[in-house]
């Protein structure tokens, strides 16, 4: 049929929450399959609600698309990635990520870089550390991986799941396991966490950064949303890119920390992008900065002793 999309979804209805499985659970409203902006109504052709669980304090999408890993193959890798991050921020973040670990990433190490995507982040890593594994589920970016880490001898592409990867290299363990923007993108974090905890040395870390929750620009424009598009919600994207399932903020990170028995290093948000026009952008930022609401969450943690 010329014209014509074909998608086909499946979807989970989460009667409790799924990280922490408590039944405190708060409607947010809904979200649209596309960008929304300020005035949502009409924006979108499907929406899902979006749930926050008062016990963990997650954002997720209720109910939740569990088969999305056919949008990552019909995605334009360069296109993707550059939605989430354009080239001249990737530097800077570079940057600010060692920063962030530099006091508890001790010499040289062993590090498993889980939803690697194209390899931004592999490369930096490979460029520190002694050796890198990178590990990508989706076809299409694992292509664009392997092509922009080939020239690396200290880097092992697979194109793997890290459930997959654990079971087949259950005695591999790692100085740092960097986990990027992943577990906004999976079903089941807590699940993701539990494996990248058993795949740590006795000193290793993991990094985690993921999207928050409490970020100021979602309460500006939940602000505006009162008033034109009352039932809508500006959380996650579980429909289109960047397809975020979950959203988290500090309070989650501590929750699954304890369930997990890991000690979180260091947390802190991410305030450098703000998303609002030029002229607001500095004082969301200096606000965001102030209140500590920014975009993501940036965690480093490592095993109770
Ligand atoms: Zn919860």
């Amino acid at each position: 049929m010329a014209g014509a999309t074909v998608v086909e979804l499946k979807f989970k209805f989460h009667t409790v929450c799924p990280i922490c499985q408590s039944n405190r659970i708060k409607n947010l409203g809904l979200r649209y399959n596309a960008s929304q902006g300020l005035f949502p109504c009409g924006k979108g052709q499907m929406a899902v609600n979006t749930h926050r669980c008062v016990q963990c304090d997650s954002v997720y999408s209720n109910p939740m698309p569990i088969n999305i890993n056919q949008f990552y193959e019909s995605e334009n890798p360069d296109e993707y990635f550059d939605v989430i991050l354009t080239k001249d921020d990737i530097l800077k973040r570079w940057e600010s990520i060692q920063q962030f670990m530099q006091n508890d990433i001790k010499g040289l190490a062993r590090v498993l870089d889980v939803g690697a995507g194209i390899g931004i982040w592999t490369r930096f890593l490979a460029k520190r550390f002694n050796e890198v594994i990178a590990i990508e589920p989706s076809g299409t970016f694992f292509k664009v991986l392997k092509k922009n880490t080939s020239d690396a001898s200290n880097i092992q592409a697979l194109q793997c799941t890290l459930e997959e990867f654990a079971s087949e290299h259950s005695e591999a363990r790692f100085d740092l396991v960097f986990i990027h923007e992943v577990l906004e993108h999976v079903p089941n974090p807590v699940e993701i966490l539990s494996i990248a905890r058993n795949m740590l040395k006795n000193s290793g870390i993991i990094y985690i950064c993921v999207p928050n929750n409490r970020w100021l620009t979602y309460e500006l424009v939940k602000l505006v949303y009162g008033l034109t598009g009352r039932c809508f919600t500006p959380h996650l994207a579980p429909l289109h890119p960047p397809f975020h399932l979950y959203e988290f903020s500090k309070n989650t990170i501590r929750y699954m920390a304890s369930m997990l028995n890991l000690d979180i290093v260091a947390i802190q948000t991410r305030t450098d992008r703000t998303y609002v026009p030029g002229l607001l952008h500095p004082i969301v930022k200096f606000f965001s900065r102030l209140l500590d609401k920014g975009y993501e969450v940036e965690v480093l943690l490592k095993k109770s002793t």
